[in-house]
Order: structure tokens, then sequence, then C-alpha cells
């Protein structure tokens, strides 16, 4: 293993003891790279819901425990492990929610490797970044230019990526409308960038005025709040100038409510593509109108190696700006107090360091 020297023994870390949290904010030691790994002195990392879905044991797949969460972990290589000859110490890197891959399989040999049985899942079934040092698959690592702040581009390791890669998903070209359901969320806010830059116009959907002015202010042409109107499905297409709806509906709402009324107003031969992941949730809409409308209703889950070079990119060029808040490691748990309530407008980022 290749060592820079000032690697210590120890290290601040989020830990989550039991299902259900809090976190600990606490001392651990400092993890060793296997050979085809690398160590990352994490910077900082945002805090996507998906973090607080692991710590309340949400979903139909176990965690490990104890758990040091975090997936959007922006970085530099400090060691890596014989094997890894393409990432050099000092490199800036990512922590993804891919942590690895087998690269083998067939999902892996056609770059779907999301879908890898044995993928590993930062934050989930390996350690991810709510640590000072995190360990990543060299082949997995995302590759950040050293002219991205650490910090602006940690949201776009997960956040950004998955809303991108949605987006394509959705078959939506410019000029077309895409509906975006949680807007004023972590990845709504990065999804209304991320169209703008494709020549796609948005009609936002979430609650309250601060996220809609913020919805308005990253280029969304409407915003409706889904707290005060009464007829959302109605205003979606009084949204769209020939009144039929949108082209696409991007769901990350964390509740499932949204996910049945996507159906009533999409556009026909339109697509719904559903990314957030609410605890118990099912879909349901009527067949009858699924056929004689057309429409789609498909997944979309992360992206591949391909995709997160991609949402980088856009990112370096300077197209995609979202708001976001940095507060110290420490203060964690008040970050998903926060989420929980449905109070945050963009993302937050924990600085490491505090
Ligand atoms: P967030 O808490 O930052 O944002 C969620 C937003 O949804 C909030 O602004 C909330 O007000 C809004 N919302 C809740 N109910 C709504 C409703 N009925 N209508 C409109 N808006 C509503 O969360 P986030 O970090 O942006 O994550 C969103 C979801 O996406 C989570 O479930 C997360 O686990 C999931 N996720 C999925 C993938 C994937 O690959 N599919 C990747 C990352 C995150
Ligand atoms: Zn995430």
């Amino acid at each position: 293993m290749f060592n820079s020297t000032e690697v210590p023994k120890e290290q601040w870390a989020q830990v989550i003891e039991k299902t259900g949290g809090p976190v600990n904010y606490k001392k651990i030691p400092v993890p060793t790279p296997g050979s085809d790994e690398v160590l990352i002195n994490i910077k900082y990392s945002g805090v996507c819901h998906t973090d607080l879905h692991a710590m309340n044991g949400d979903w139909p797949l176990p965690t490990k425990m104890p758990l040091v969460g975090g997936h959007e972990g922006a970085g530099i290589v400090v060691a890596r492990g014989d094997l890894v000859k393409d990432v050099e110490l000092g490199d800036y890197v990512g922590i993804k929610w891919l942590n690895g891959s087998c690269l083998s399989c067939s999902y892996c040999q056609q770059a779907d490797e999301s879908l890898c049985p044995d993928a590993l899942l930062s934050g989930y079934t390996v350690d991810g970044s709510f640590q000072q040092y995190a360990i990543g698959k060299a082949a997995h690592v995302a590759r950040i230019p050293k002219e991205c702040s650490l910090e602006a581009v940690s949201p776009i390791l997960c956040a950004g990526l998955t809303v991108y890669k949605a987006l394509k998903e959705s078959g939506a070209r410019p000029g077309q409308q895409v509906a975006i359901v949680g807007a004023g969320g972590g990845l709504g806010s990065l999804a209304i960038q991320y169209a703008k830059a494709m020549g796609i116009h948005t009609i936002s959907i979430d609650g309250g005025e601060e996220k809609g002015q913020m919805c308005r202010e990253l280029g969304s042409e409407d915003y409706i709040d889904f707290t005060t109107t009464k007829n959302v499905v109605q205003a979606v297409k009084n949204a769209t100038p020939d009144g039929f709806g949108p082209q696409a509906v991007i769901v990350l709402a964390v509740s499932e409510g949204p996910f049945q009324q996507a159906s009533e107003y999409v556009r026909s031969h339109g697509t719904i593509v559903c990314v957030g992941l609410p605890a118990n949730a099912y879909l349901k809409a009527p067949v009858f109108d699924t056929v004689v409308r057309m429409i789609q209703i498909k997944g979309s889950y992360v992206g591949n190696r391909r995709d997160t070079a991609e949402a980088i990119d856009f990112f370096r060029r300077g197209l995609i700006k979202a708001p976001y808040k940095v507060v110290g490691l420490s203060k964690l748990q008040e970050v998903f107090d926060l989420m929980k309530a449905g109070k945050i407008a963009g993302r937050y980022v924990v600085d490491t360091s505090k």
C-alpha cells in the first residue's frame, strides 16, 4: 500500500449504532484500504434524504450496523492499494452511492453497474462519507477535476448524478416541459439546474414560499405549492401552453401521494420517472388511462460511471449552481431533524473538520 505520511490512526465520524438512530459523533479507527481500494480524506459530504432512510430502516434492504452513513463525499486520495494504478495520491475524488460492483456480471458488462447483485453501497452496506477518512473502490470513485470546489461539488455525487440520469431517462427533449415533484429539496434544486442546462423547461412542485422563491431563482418558470393549491392536477396542466400537461414528471418526493397523482397530469405519451424512495410506498395508476393515453411509468436509480463523469462536467463548466448550507459534521443530527420536517430548501453539506 502506498501511503502519504499524514494519515492518522483515529478520526471523527458520525456512527449509527442501531436502526432508528440517532447518529453518535465519536472517534473511530481510520480504515485501511484493500488492494483495489483508495483511502480518501473526506473534506465535505452532502446529506441526502437516503441517509435518513438508511438510519430509519425505511427500506426492505438491511444496512450494515454499526454504520457510518453518507454518499456524497468529496475529498483527496491519501493512500491506495497495490493494484491501483490510475488514481494518484493527491487526486480529488468522490464517494458516491455505488461504492463498488463486481465489474464482471452481465449488468456490469453493459455499464448498468447499479443493478449489479453484488454492488457495495456507501453509507448503507459499507461505511460512507460521514467520517474524515473513507474507503472507495478505485474503479468506482468519482474523478473530480482540480478546479472544482470540493464543498460545492459534493451534492453532485448523488443528487446531481441522479437527477441528470433521471432527466435522460425521461426522454424529454429541449423545448419540452418536465414537472419536478419535490423541486425544493436537494435533488429537486439540482434537477431544475440540469434541466435548464439541457434546454428543458421545468414546472416545480413543492411546499412553502421559501422553496418557491428558490425554485424560481434557479430557473423554473412555474412553482405550484402543493400545501396551498386546491387542485394540483389542474394547476400543473394549466402551466403548459396547450393545457395537456408536461412531457415528463420526475417524482422526487418522500411521500406516496405524488407518485399516484403524476399519471393524472402527465401529457399523453409522456413519461413518469420515479426517483424518490418513500417507505412502504406503492405505485397505483388506472390501467385504462395508462393504456389509452400511452403513459410510461419507470424507475431511475443513480447512474453509472459515465453518467457521473458527465454530471460532474456540467458542474465544472459552471452550468450547475444550486444553493447549499455548510455545517460541521458534528451537527449531522440537526440536519436530519430539519430534513425530516421538510424544512430544507436545497442541500446541507457537512464539513468533516468541525
Ligand atoms: P429532500 O428532503 O431534500 O427533498 C424532498 C422534497 O420533497 C422536500 O422539499 C419536500 O418538501 C418535498 N415533498 C414532500 N412531499 C411532497 C409532495 N406531496 N409534493 C411535492 N413535494 C413534496 O430529499 P432528497 O435528498 O432530495 O431525496 C429525495 C428522495 O430521492 C428520497 O426519497 C431519496 O432517498 C431519493 N433518492 C433516490 C435516488 C435514486 O437513485 N433513485 C438517489 C438519491 C435520492
Ligand atoms: Zn443520495
